[in-house]
């Protein structure tokens, strides 16, 4: 069995969302030149190429009539349909290709799905995935088809206890949706509060309902939130959940919003905490998707990507990759550390306000969640 694929097309660098839109499909190119360029991959095994959804596989959690309005709006037809469905807004914009891309990125992340399950691999990395927003009639946020809660649903399908983490900034809004009643799917994010930020969603009441009662498990984080506290909060709430919940698969969305220069979101990680929880990820030898997801600097979001390659690969030693190389390799002045992020500084007054409030919230997730899983809260 291969140990990871890296699932990409070139179709993917081709289409693009309008310049004036922060969603750049450029990321993952990027990501895959840079892990190229450090000899990070043996692309006659490593290297996978998707085919689109096909309809049906895209209509087992979405809309007919919101596929056909996509494509008639695509097509020039914008209507009143396309208004019900959040087309046309400068988040979710009407583009050339935008079906074959969203197409696209749900068939990546369906085989990566398929591929774990099946042990043809251990883990699979699709970057052009991640697009946890969708909603089965609706577009938002840059997403349109959601490739992720397609990938669980597969998986849920075949039998499997599917965890979904959420390390984007945003809520999947979309993705907790389609499993709010189910408790084959776990779903549990971690982001910044829908208090600041879209989609305004995901608070630390929101814990699913009926059978699905204490499986979406929301860690709502506010601005300012760093390393530290985030590592934190992964390992007192994240972390015994995935133990006692104990998935078959974890598909896992690795947006690099939260990374502290993100333009649309205010959290203040570096890239080390998301390669840190990666490799404590790792440790629980599972059947892993990896995938993409948000992330508006565009080199600090490939740069991060390409670190969480190198976990996986084992590349990585701990210390600096490529130190001193990293900006000759990557093309970029900005830092030149290599892949990673160099330190945040935090104000210590930022700090302590950040620390009280996070500890509270994971307080009072461990309160209303653990017990439902015979946790215990304190
Ligand atoms: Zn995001």
């Amino acid at each position: 069995m291969d140990d990871i694929w890296f699932i990409h097309s070139p179709r993917f660098d081709e289409i693009a969302y309008p310049d004036e839109c922060p969603f750049r499909t450029e990321r993952a190119g990027a990501c895959l030149a840079t892990v190229r360029r450090l000899g990070l991959i043996d692309e006659s095994r490593a290297l996978v190429e998707p085919a689109p959804a096909s309809r049906e596989e895209l209509r087992r959690l979405h809309e007919e009539g919101y596929l056909q309005t996509l494509e008639r709006s695509e097509s020039g037809q914008v209507d009143e349909r396309s208004l019900w469905a959040g087309l046309g807004t400068p988040e979710t914009p009407i583009f050339p290709g935008m079906v074959e891309y969203a197409s696209l990125a749900s068939g990546a992340t369906l085989l990566a799905a398929r591929a774990v399950a099946d042990g043809r691999v251990r883990s699979a990395f699709n970057p052009s995935g991640g697009f946890h927003h969708a909603h089965a009639g609706r577009a938002a946020g840059f997403c349109y088809m959601n490739d992720v809660a397609l990938a669980c649903d597969e998986l849920a399908r075949r039998g499997k206890r599917v965890l979904f983490l959420d390390l984007d900034v945003h809520h999947c809004d979309g993705v907790q949706e389609f499993f709010y009643r189910r408790r084959d799917v776990m779903t549990l994010s971690l982001h910044q509060s829908g208090r600041t930020l879209f989609p305004f969603t995901g608070f630390e009441d929101d814990i699913g309902e009926g059978d699905g009662e204490g499986y979406s498990v929301n860690v709502p984080l506010p601005p300012g939130t760093d390393d530290v506290a985030y590592l934190r909060a992964f390992e007192a709430v994240a972390w015994p959940l995935i133990g006692v919940f104990d998935p078959d698969v974890l598909i896992v969305e690795w947006g690099m919003d939260t990374l502290a220069q993100d333009p649309l979101a205010q959290l203040q990680l570096t890239n080390q905490t998301l390669a840190t929880i990666a490799r404590r990820l790792m440790t629980l030898s599972k059947p892993t998707v990896h995938t993409g997801g948000g992330g508006y600097h565009v080199e600090n979001t490939s740069r991060g990507w390409a670190l969480l390659w190198a976990e996986w690969t084992g590349a990585d030693t701990g210390e600096d990759l490529v130190a001193g190389l990293g900006g000759v390799l990557l093309g970029t002045g900005d830092w030149l550390g290599g892949l990673r992020d160099p330190p945040t500084i935090i104000e210590p007054s930022v700090r302590a306000a950040v620390d009280a409030e996070v500890d509270a919230v994971i307080a009072h997730v461990k309160r209303r969640v653990f017990p439902r899983h015979g946790l215990n809260p304190s």
